[in-house]
Formats: structure tokens, sequence, C-alpha cells
């Protein structure tokens, strides 16, 4: 077992709301002392020490669920439970009523409700309440409707503040670990991921709270981030084809299937609704050069956004044009309008959209506003490029990094192949929502697995 590197260093326990903004260097401990980042192999964390820091903040707070009292407020129209250890949680009428867990308001094969909203009464009255016999609070309403409801599903359900924060994080899993140049980049087991619900929980964990994760000991062979794809669900098909070459190509379709520097960029921002995962495969690396580049965009934009709140404000308000048009698994003509930081109506950075071989000559914009979106974007790739900011590492054949698409920017060094050693990277996508369900899912296997 790998002793928690990163729980030495106060990592959270507790739940942050949010893409929360961790002070830089947060990460520092996960980087083993001594490890220089202009070595050739990545300075790779066990996704087992993030696996133990992850798990260890997701549980809901549900300390008791045991009622000490339970009583109707008419006057606010909501049921107040006394829990066991003292705490209170209330809960309106209206909402009781509209999730009865009945047969006949839920669709118990679906956990759906069946409940018509037109059938829902918002202005219900409540006859009485009660604990009844089965430990479950028990409301008869006026028309002799009884709803009756599991404890521990209640009290998850809990208005407070803080009982939504956690239960929002553990739907979610919104917390973000931001990190720089000092990352030590969390790896696993290819092998163990696909085979062992444990590893592929640590994985997906990591993987949404840090945003990149390296899997090692994969055949050097195709075919590999299909089979990864599957063990989450399925991938996303692009234009791209389901599974793409990265490879020095004649005519090439993307600047990407050249043997030349690609600077970070995010993958696709030329749709709407980009990818929000990426798998990388290297099926063989150049003999000279090749070397990956990845950059945490979330925490880059928090430092634009503190450095130089007007240029955060113009890259997050202002939508720019991307393209990209050819054929490859068909023919296409894609065109997009994107901000470059996407925020959240929380005012959370949400989304990074950038690829500059990707942004249209077509700009859109008044223009007063022209010169101020070059000065807005050259000072966010600045802070991209600061050399303190950038992880590099050289993946070997076998080697497959998954990363966070909305998060990450990635980059590669220009490289020189021999003909008997010819670069090859194969690509896949996925997006966030199948992502989520497997970890979803992966968790409460994990768990009931540990109640065994
Ligand atoms: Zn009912």
């Amino acid at each position: 077992m790998f002793l928690c590197r990163l729980a030495r260093y106060g990592l959270p326990g507790r739940v942050l709301r949010g893409t929360a903004a961790r002070p830089l260097g947060s990460l520092s401990g996960c980087r083993r002392p001594g490890l220089s980042l202009a070595q050739k192999s990545p300075g790779l964390a066990s996704v087992q020490s993030c696996w133990h820091q992850t798990m260890m903040a997701a549980p809901l707070p549900v300390t008791s669920c045991r009622v000490l009292a339970v009583k109707a407020r008419h006057e606010e129209r909501l049921v107040e439970v006394v829990w066991e250890d003292g705490s209170t949680s209330l809960y309106p009428y209206t909402w009781l009523r509209d999730n009865c867990q009945c047969l006949n308001c839920t669709l118990q094969s679906a956990q759906a409700r069946s409940l018509l909203f037109s059938q829902l009464d918002i202005h219900t009255g409540l006859h009485t309440v009660q604990v009844n016999d089965n430990n479950q609070v028990s409301i008869v309403w006026p028309d002799q409707h009884v709803s009756d409801f599991e404890l521990q599903w209640l009290r998850k359900r809990c208005f407070s503040a803080a009982s939504r924060q956690a239960m929002q994080e553990e739907l979610f899993v919104n917390e973000r670990i931001y990190w720089d140049s000092k990352l030590r980049i969390p790896s696993a087991n290819f092998e163990e991921v696909l085979n062992d619900n444990k590893a592929a929980l640590a994985w997906l964990l990591a993987l949404k709270r840090i945003g990149i994760v390296y899997l090692r000991g994969a055949p050097s062979e195709e075919g590999q981030v299909a089979r990864l794809s599957k063990r989450i669900g399925y991938l996303r098909l692009t234009f791209y084809g389901p599974t793409w070459q990265v490879q020095d190509k004649a005519m090439a379709v993307n600047v990407a299937y050249t043997s030349g520097d690609l600077s970070l960029h995010t993958d696709y921002p030329a749709l709407h609704y980009t990818p929000g995962v990426q798998f990388l495969h290297c099926v063989e690396q150049a003999q000279q050069g090749g070397e990956s580049e990845v950059v945490d965009g979330f925490h880059m934009a928090e430092l634009l956004r503190r450095e130089d709140p007007q240029a955060f404000h113009t890259l997050s308000s202002l939508r720019v044009d991307f393209d990209d048009m050819g054929k490859d698994y068909c023919d296409f003509m894609v065109h997009s309008k994107n901000h470059i930081i996407d925020v959240d109506c929380e005012g959370q950075v949400s989304r990074i959209n950038f690829n500059n071989a990707t942004r249209n000559s077509v700009l859109d914009l008044p223009l007063h506003q022209v010169q101020e979106f070059y000065r807005a974007l050259k000072a966010y790739v600045d802070i991209l490029n600061r050399p303190k900011n950038v992880v590099t590492y050289r993946m070997e054949p076998g080697d497959i990094v998954t990363f966070d698409n909305w998060r990450l920017l990635h980059g590669r060094k220009s490289y020189i192949s021999s003909p008997n050693k010819r670069r090859h990277l194969e690509g896949a996508y996925l997006d966030w929502d199948e992502v989520m369900s497997r970890l979803r899912i992966l968790r409460k296997a994990v768990s009931e697995e540990d109640e065994r």
C-alpha cells in the first residue's frame, strides 16, 4: 500500500464547493523529492495514493439515522425531523409529496417519478406525520394518500447548505486539485484498471479531481483505447473516427498529423460540445523528440483572473470562432463560437476552449475590441507557457495518458522518426457524462464489496 503523500500535505478531507481554487503548490507533496521534471520519464505518483485521498473526501456526513422526534410545522408547511445527534432537518410539504416513493408515485423498476406534475398539488397540506414501525417517516396527506420515507434517504436529502454541498460533491465530484509543473502525474496499471473495480475507481476519481492519469503496461498495439473506452461504456465518435491515429501523414487533415511542434491546446474547440476526456496510447515513440506537455488550464485561468482581471473578463465573455474542415471519417466543415474560458453560473471556470491552429480568421468582434482580445489571449498564453506551470513527460510504447480535455491543455515537441521507428499514438474521446456514470457505478460497487 502506498502511503498517501497527498494526505500528508493536508489535502481536504472536507468537501469544497464547485471547482474550488486550491492554493498553488498544494500538490507539491505529490512530487518525489529530487525528481526532476527534465527527466525523460514522467514523475508519476501512484493513483492509489490519490484514491486513498479522494475516497476519504467523498462520503456524506451521515452520522446518525435515528430520529428523536418528527413533527409538522403547519404554518411554514415544513416537516421537522430531529435526528439522534441533535441536528434538525426541514422538508417542505410540496417536496415530500412530489417525491413520494410509493408504487403509484414512483416506477420502481426505473426509480423514476410516475406522478405527473399536473397531479401534484404544490399547496398541499398534511394530515399526520409520524415514525412508523418500519422506522420510516410516514406521512398521511389530506386525501389519505400515504408516503413512507426511509430515514437515510431523507437525511441525505436534507436541505441544509452543508448537506446539499455534500450531496453535490458525491454526485459530481466537483472539487478540483490544482497543480503546476511540480505535479507527479498519478499513475495506475492498465490491466488492473480493466479488471479491478477499486483500481478503476481510483483512476476515474483522480481523472476528475486532478485531470490527468497515466496508465502503464498496455500492449503496444492498436485497439487499447477502444478496450479502455469499453471499461467506461462507449467512446465519442467524431469526424476523425471512433479512434484516430496520430502520425506524420502526407496532406495532413490536422496539424497533429505532422511531426512539428504542437503548442498547448485543447482538442476540438471547433465543436460546441467539445470532447470531455481524451485517451492517448503510445504504440510507437519517435527516435528523437516527441515529448508531451500538459498544463492545468483551470488553474492558469484562475491565475489570470488574479493577475489580469480584465483579460479574464475578455476571454470569458467574448466568443471566438473556430473551424475545422476536411475529410477523414467522412467529410466535414464544422464551425463554432466558443469562449476561450467558459465559466458557469457561479463564476467557476468550467471549460477551456483553445486551439490556435483552428482559431478562425473570422473574428466576430467590433473593431474596438480586437486589440483587447489579442492582449487578453497573450496574457493567458504567457501564463500557460511559463516553465513553472508546464509538466513535460515522454510516452513510451504501452503508455496511455488519460486526461480532462475540458480542463487541460496539451502539446507536443517536434520529433524525428526513423523509417523503422515511426511515432504512432492512437487516440479516442469520451464525454464526461459517460465517465461520471461509470465513476458512480464503480463507487457503489466498491462500497458494496467493502461491506461484504
Ligand atoms: Zn405516493
